[in-house]
């Protein structure tokens, strides 16, 4: 079989992929441990009997909605890429949005900011690199998570960034931050997304939350206030119909300059709100 018969094979079989063209070559630039140009520049080139097999394992194991990020270990977040396992959600393109929402609120001086929930690490390790200047506190309540996120940092070399086991705000012990950010879990156990597609594979805990999804940005909200500085921010991500209720548990909480931000896609998707 030649690249451009395994490809073309693999686009057939991806139908009920979001993006096939891209999966395919992800796929087979993985096992032949060669970057995708090289997909495009040798499409005559026949694969090796191995190579055959090992892409058409993934190739199956992708049609039945296993995550492409899980099956070649890597996806890219902000400009850099990240390691990821099934021990974590695979970082989305509009968690970026939470990236760029800080770095606009908070000058290049020393900052201290926390990400809660950090998973792969991702928002914690785009931060820690565009601002060398600031300490970065990453926290996560499963260890897996903490060991992949601190193998991410070390292959970035960010030394600004310290990373602590705790739910939520547990491992900050009152710290003085000038920002929290999250992308805690927040859909709704009910939601049938989660009977589809990717989200099947990752892990539930950091996917859904109590209470129609709202529990843990309640609980974030909550404790955010003991840990955050006067005038310091809180920044959530949260499901694209939560931003009122998101608005309305912060204020209730006593948060001031609340104000929702919107993804690429036009969704309500963050909120962010000053002690
Ligand atoms: N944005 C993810 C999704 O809807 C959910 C991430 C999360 O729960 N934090 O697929």
């Amino acid at each position: 079989m030649q690249i451009k018969q395994a490809l073309s094979h693999a686009r057939s079989q991806l139908g009920a992929s979001e993006s096939p063209h891209l999966d395919a070559e992800l796929l087979l630039a993985y096992v032949l441990g060669k970057p995708r140009e090289y997909l495009i520049t040798w499409p005559e080139t026949v694969l090796e009997e191995s190579e055959q097999q090992a892409f058409l394992q993934l190739l199956q194991q992708r049609i039945s909605g296993y995550p492409i990020a899980y099956l070649i270990g890597t996806k890219g977040f902000w400009n850099f890429d990240l390691k990821v396992t099934a021990d974590v959600l695979v970082p989305r393109p509009e968690t970026e949005l939470l990236v760029e929402i800080i770095l606009k609120h908070l000058d290049t001086k020393k900052h201290l900011v926390a990400d809660l929930g950090t998973g792969s690490g991702a928002i914690a390790l785009a931060l820690a690199s565009e601002r060398p200047e600031w300490q970065i506190v990453a926290t996560d309540s499963s260890q897996a998570a903490l060991n992949l996120a601190g193998e991410n940092a070390k292959n970035l070399q960010l030394k600004n960034i310290e990373f602590r086991r705790g739910s939520w705000t547990a491992a900050l012990n009152g710290k003085n931050l000038d920002a929290i950010v999250s992308n805690p879990p927040y859909i709704d156990k009910a939601d049938m997304h989660l009977k589809q597609g990717d989200l099947r594979y990752e892990p539930v805990q950091a996917l859904v939350a109590e209470e129609q999804g709202l529990a843990d940005l309640r609980q974030i909200a909550a404790e955010a206030l003991d840990n955050l500085k006067p005038g310091g921010i809180l920044l959530m991500e949260h499901g694209y119909q939560q931003g009122e209720a998101v608005r309305h548990l912060l204020a209730q909480s006593g948060y001031n300059e609340i104000q929702t931000y919107r993804d690429l896609a036009g969704l309500e998707r963050a909120t962010l709100a000053r002690r």
